[in-house]
């Protein structure tokens, strides 16, 4: 069963239908948006995106006509700046749940949306991070909802999964109902890479209930499209290697070649790189970690293109200390990191190099050199990067 797992987003409950009303007004209805300070840049694009979902959730719900009797709470959106700021707020408010994870209170007219962390790698971004505004938007959904009784009636999933369908940033003009992100990092359809749910990441069990609801959707045009589904079903291909986007959060510039993960307090992202490094020229790899609390590590891991389970890890530490090894199968190598220059504070960008001779890999970093044979550790060109961090924020640049 997927339903079970959908819990680190709160449903909306029901209201009593007291009068329906049709879509004509599609004002834009006042939100306060709570930010910290130093993210007071996000505010114009924020309420941007709300008023903008504003005017497009009305032809994407059509069905469920808008009940203008219901009197509705003035809409809030609260955006901790980390974890713990969220649990005070969960304090203070009364309120029930998990804090660190975005949540809607229907009865409040309340979202609240943490911050993975407070770190200056977040702060200095123009817009927020894909994957958070992602579900500032998906929470924006559920307050878009509440004065639609009939979308309201339907199962928890359902709500969880129209609310998950209709905000990727890639939406169209009516919504996102038109189809999912199937490109990398895969965040859209990241259910079809496990063959069962259960083996899946929690990530992809919401997709595959936005993919439900798609399904749904586009076959009856009804207003309570979703008592046939066979939701138990988990029809997915053969178990695929997944090679994309594992926790939250991440932002990325294909183009500009820059990505950055950030992590809730002590949890791991993963990001497998888009493009492959055929070892032709060298690649540079500007890394820098963020300072915001936590026991950081980040770095590299390199995996060659064949059958081979050898990959060779680049370790990279808060206080700019750097590590190059081998990993063998399900063994997770270690070596200490190399002392950090001591003229560098913490934080500190650092360029890495990765270049080829012959099948050697040298890997290089300020006065660190490592060397590995390809030949001789069966890693085959080109190579695949994934990108690490574990409590903590770090970004990359690739040159
Ligand atoms: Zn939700």
């Amino acid at each position: 069963m997927i339903v079970a797992a959908l819990g680190s987003c709160a449903s909306p409950g029901s209201h009593p239908t007291t009068g329906v009303d049709d879509d004509t007004n599609s004002a834009v209805l006042p939100l306060q948006l709570d930010l910290p300070p130093r993210f007071e840049a996000w505010r114009k694009p924020l309420l941007q995106e709300w008023a903008t979902m504003n005017q497009r959730f009305p032809a994407v719900a059509a069905r469920w006509p808008r009940d203008s009797a219901l009197e509705l709470p003035k809409f809030r959106v609260v955006v901790p700046e980390n974890s713990e700021a969220a649990y005070a707020f969960y304090r203070i408010a009364g309120l029930e749940g998990d804090p660190s994870v975005p949540r809607t209170f229907p009865g409040l007219g309340l979202a609240v949306v943490p911050l993975p962390r407070n770190d200056a790698l977040l702060a200095d971004l123009s817009l927020p991070m894909k994957t958070w505004m992602h579900g500032f938007r998906h929470e924006c959904a559920h307050l878009l909802s509440l004065d639609r009784p009939g979308l309201r009636a339907a199962p928890g999933w359902f709500q969880e999964g129209f609310a998950e369908l209709w905000c990727p940033s890639n939406a169209g003009e009516s919504g996102a109902l038109t189809e999912l992100s199937q490109a990398w990092p895969y965040w859209g359809n990241m259910h079809l890479w496990w063959s069962t749910a259960k083996d899946a990441p929690v990530e992809a069990q919401y997709t595959y209930s936005a993919g439900l609801v798609a399904m749904a959707l586009a076959t009856d045009a009804g207003p309570s499209p979703w008592p046939n589904l066979q939701r138990d079903q988990w029809a997915s291909h053969a178990e695929l290697q997944f090679t994309g986007l594992r926790g939250r959060h991440a932002d990325w510039d294909v183009a500009a070649g820059r990505y950055l993960l950030a992590t809730r307090p002590g949890q791991h992202v993963d990001l497998d790189l888009p493009k492959l490094w055929d070892g032709r020229q060298p690649l540079q790899l500007h890394m820098q970690i963020g300072r915001s609390p936590g026991k950081s590590e980040a770095g590299l891991v390199l995996f060659g293109s064949g059958v081979s389970e050898t990959r060779i890890r680049l370790r990279y530490g808060l206080g700019g200390g750097f590590a190059a090894y081998v990993e063998e199968g399900e063994t997770a190598g270690y070596e200490a990191f190399a002392l950090p220059n001591e003229r560098d504070q913490l934080g500190v960008a650092r360029n890495a190099t990765l270049r080829m001779d012959g099948t050697l890999l040298h890997v290089e970093m300020l006065d660190f050199e490592r060397t590995f044979d390809l030949e001789k550790l069966n890693l085959q060109l080109p190579l695949r990067i994934r990108m690490v961090v574990r409590d903590g924020a770090f970004l990359l640049h690739t040159k």
